[in-house]
């Protein structure tokens, strides 16, 4: 075989053998692309630089398609972030766990579910998005009843079988009328219905450091026979001042929910100064704080859950986390909580 025709041959081979590659840039390893290399100082003076020219313009053409092939690969391939994790690929750099804490909320969040677990309350979880009925209709806002104003949240494309748009939900209470049927059957045994919601709420807030868009509420609900106001009182006393370590004043006023009646305002002594500090910040001064709204079930909710209102009464409250949370330490700005700011999480 003259040395013209021996590379034809080779390169015709290698370039059969490039097509079935994976990893292209194995074709510059190849044995034949070697031995062409090695036949060179073997070859005749006169024959040597003819073919030791060919030899190598083969190895560049080779060289060049690798080198397109690996840079249409850079170009063509996309990132799948919703592909399973690849085992095999080098494992993401995190930080070091010893470096994270539990977000003071959350670690407050498990504080009261404990407490009012111990006080007979199972604890259930809101929705993040949730429909009218429940956020309206259900806790006896009908359809047009201006109070529903007081609860701007936002809302979706989406809209539910009414045709009505789905929505964040503004308070904890979007679950009342599912507690309330879930463990209609304790009633039926004697039993009352005791349940709280720690969860997620959303409102259409201007922010600043009272008010957020997104943020924790407790909402709490008690059905049973015979259940009247002073027992509202005395279990929310008995859960703050658990909360707080200490003895607390409470205080109700009278005041409006389409889902209680009556409704009341539920103010506590200020557990920072007990009133003893008139440049107290957390209590203005005032040694009292308004802290949560409260009231006696209204019938309407009772019956919109199947439950007959002359027979079982109960109660509800919903009371903000975040404020709880605030004024256990003294944090002044509610803003902090979503801010990750590590000076301000590191304290907890
Ligand atoms: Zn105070």
């Amino acid at each position: 075989m003259s040395p013209s025709d021996r590379i034809a041959t080779a390169r015709a081979e290698l370039l059969k053998r490039y097509e079935t590659l994976s990893n292209k840039s194995d074709i510059l390893k190849s044995r034949e692309l070697k031995e062409l290399f090695s036949v060179i100082p073997t070859l005749e003076p006169h024959e040597r630089a003819g073919f030791g020219q060919s030899v190598n313009a083969l190895s560049n053409e080779l060289k060049a398609m690798v080198d397109s092939e690996s840079v249409a690969v850079k170009e063509l391939r996309s990132i799948d972030v919703t592909a399973p994790f690849d085992s095999n690929a080098p494992k993401p750099e995190l930080l070091p766990s010893e470096q994270g804490s539990i977000h003071p909320l959350m670690a407050e969040i498990s504080r009261l579910s404990e407490i009012f677990s111990r006080m007979g309350f199972v604890i259930e979880q809101s929705r993040e998005i949730d429909d009218q009925y429940h956020m309206f209709e259900a806790l006896n806002f009908p359809k047009g009843h201006p109070a529903r104003d007081d609860y701007d949240t936002f809302m979706t494309v989406e809209t539910d079988s009414d045709g009505s748009p789905l929505i964040a939900p503004a308070h904890t209470s979007t679950m009342q009328n599912r507690i309330l049927k879930k463990y209609k059957s304790n009633l039926e045994s004697g039993d009352a219905i005791a349940a709280v919601v720690p969860d997620r709420v959303f409102r259409n807030e201007d922010v600043d450091a009272r008010h957020e868009h997104t943020f924790y509420q407790v909402e709490g609900v008690y059905v049973a026979e015979n259940v009247h106001a002073g027992m509202l009182i005395a279990t929310l006393q008995k859960f703050l001042e658990e909360y707080y370590e200490r003895t607390l004043n409470v205080r109700v006023n009278p005041f409006y929910f389409p889902f209680t009646e009556p409704s009341f305002e539920f103010a506590l002594s200020c557990p920072f100064c007990g009133g003893e500090d008139p440049a107290c910040k957390v209590c203005s001064g005032e040694g009292w704080i308004e802290l949560l709204g409260c009231g006696m079930i209204h019938p309407n909710v009772l019956k919109a859950a199947g439950i007959d209102p002359n027979v079982h009464t109960g109660f509800a409250f919903g009371c903000g986390v975040d404020r709880l949370v605030m004024m256990k330490y003294a944090i002044e700005d509610v803003r902090h909580f979503h801010s990750a700011k590590l000076d301000f999480l590191k304290q907890f």
